[in-house]
């Protein structure tokens, strides 16, 4: 049987959500109550409810991307569906970037968590701390650690980052994204 994934919204192309042009999605879901979270409507346990391949084939259909960034919610509260998407998607060539409130001791004492991560490029990785917020960057605030899977990204790749982007969709829907952030109006 498919894998399902519970999905927030997905961005065919952005670049505020890491290096060059990329494919977003947000995870729908995510316990870890981070204080001054800039997504709450990513928490509950609801989105919409799609099989990891359905999504994993929109972004290796999308054009002229550079690589994709599984954000949310919290990605890593459904980490079988990370670990196939990143399967999926591999094998393409993208780059794969995960945004993650686990910090990198828990996922790595976690084997389901770091078998999920384990085929992504760069995990950026910790809770949020609203009195460490930083202005710039994907990392949201500073104590967040980037930790590079592979060599092919580094810190100084998401330090220019634009804050915030704004994306006007043809039936009219402005989403606002960048630093972890998903707002829809
Ligand atoms: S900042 Fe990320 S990990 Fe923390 S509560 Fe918000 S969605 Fe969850």
């Amino acid at each position: 049987m498919a894998l399902t994934w519970r999905v927030h919204a997905t961005l065919a192309r952005s670049a505020a959500n890491g290096p060059g042009t990329r494919f977003v999605v947000w995870a729908q879901g995510c316990t870890l109550g981070c204080a001054g979270c800039f997504n709450p409507e990513t928490h509950g346990a609801g989105g919409d409810v799609r099989t990891v391949g359905e999504v994993a084939g929109e972004v290796l259909a999308a054009s002229g991307i550079d690589g994709v960034t599984v954000s949310g919610g919290e990605p890593l509260e459904q980490p079988g569906a990370l670990r196939e998407f990143c399967g999926l998607v591999r094998p393409s060539g993208l780059g794969i970037v995960v945004l993650t409130g686990f910090a990198r001791r828990e996922i790595e004492a976690d084997p389901e968590l770091a078998a999920a991560v384990e085929l992504a490029d760069m995990v950026i990785a910790g809770r949020y701390n609203e009195r460490l917020r930083l202005g710039a960057g994907l990392r949201g605030s500073s104590n967040k650690e980037y930790w590079a899977i592979t060599d092919r990204y580094g810190p100084d790749d998401f330090a220019a980052l634009p804050d915030a982007e704004v994306v006007i969709s043809a039936d009219g829907t402005i989403a606002v994204t960048g630093m972890h952030a998903w707002g829809e109006r």
